[in-house]
């Protein structure tokens, strides 16, 4: 018993006084690794990069990757499953044909173009017949397929250039094709995969950069920077057949709006936030 009138000090508990260690005290209790889940590690890799921000769980960051390459070789295995020799479903019967009908489906469904290229191609059966046109005479032609007078611009001007530099032969490269009037990358690469079979890129359309997003393929949004993505983690012999398969399954499965997740066989390795059905745990990041 102390003497009467002084009261002995409280022993102080470990780390009381000491902020810097509540904090990790806290910390630890955060990210305890008793309840793990697949979320809360894509969360970590999400918010912080692979061992830094949760620099003091590694094994949880390291746990899943999303383009690890076993997953990525996984998802391929299953689109070879569902979509085994898809290709563009644009109609064309030349590489000129192709051209043309993939400048006319831009913010418009193939079926649409598909409805208005075999009558515009029986009109003008070649590239000079439509380098010899003005836009405003071919604007009636195209009209349907929407944004017809940028269309109708680019075309004639594709062909012309087409006649005047390249000997009415569509060029089969990046650089040419991208000298074009109303080419980008996207056009650029259906026209070289689905007709020369060269592998330069990825095509990029708006079902590519949904499902792919969906899938965490990639965290991009400008369809450059997701074709890099693309084109690191799929093999170069699969770019071709990997556009076709992605654009044929955000046609058939992967819709922008409800997508079927409940009968998509890249259900129990997809954890976009917004499947309309799942079993795994979905990732916040993982989203159109
Ligand atoms: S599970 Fe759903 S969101 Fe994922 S790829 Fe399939 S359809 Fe798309």
């Amino acid at each position: 018993m102390p003497p009467r009138g002084i009261t002995p000090r409280r022993p102080a508990r470990p780390g009381g006084q000491d902020k810097v260690t509540r904090a990790v005290a806290s910390e630890k209790r955060v990210g305890a690794p008793a309840k793990p889940s697949n979320n809360s590690r894509a969360q970590a890799r999400t918010a912080g990069g692979e061992g830094k921000a949760a620099g003091k769980h590694p094994k949880h960051t390291r746990t899943y990757d999303p383009v690890a390459h076993e997953r990525v070789a996984e998802i391929l295995k299953r689109l070879d499953q569902l979509y085994p020799d898809v290709t563009c479903a644009l109609t064309h019967g030349t590489a000129w044909e192709l051209l043309v009908a993939t400048i006319l489906s831009a913010q418009s469904t193939d079926v649409n173009v598909n409805r208005v290229t075999p009558e515009l191609f029986r009109k003008y059966p070649t590239v000079k017949a439509f380098a010899a046109l003005t836009p405003e005479e071919l604007q009636p032609d195209v009209r349907s397929t929407g944004f017809f007078r940028n269309k109708a611009k680019s075309v004639v001007g594709a062909a012309k250039k087409i006649v005047a530099d390249f000997g009415g032969q569509v060029p089969m490269n990046m650089k040419d094709l991208l000298a074009l009037p109303g080419v980008a990358r996207k056009t650029a690469n259906v026209v070289l995969g689905t007709w020369f079979k060269i592998a330069d890129g990825v095509v990029v359309d708006t079902h590519v950069h949904r499902v792919s997003r969906r899938l965490e393929l990639t965290r991009n949004n400008l369809p450059q920077k997701i074709e890099q993505d693309l084109m690191r983690i799929i093999p170069r012999e699969k770019w071709i057949l990997f556009s076709h398969q992605i654009i044929w399954h955000g046609r058939r499965r992967c819709y922008a709006r409800k997508p079927g997740c409940g009968d998509c066989l890249l259900e129990n390795i997809c954890h976009a936030s917004d499947k309309t059905w799942s079993t795994v745990e979905t990732h916040k990041d993982a989203k159109a």
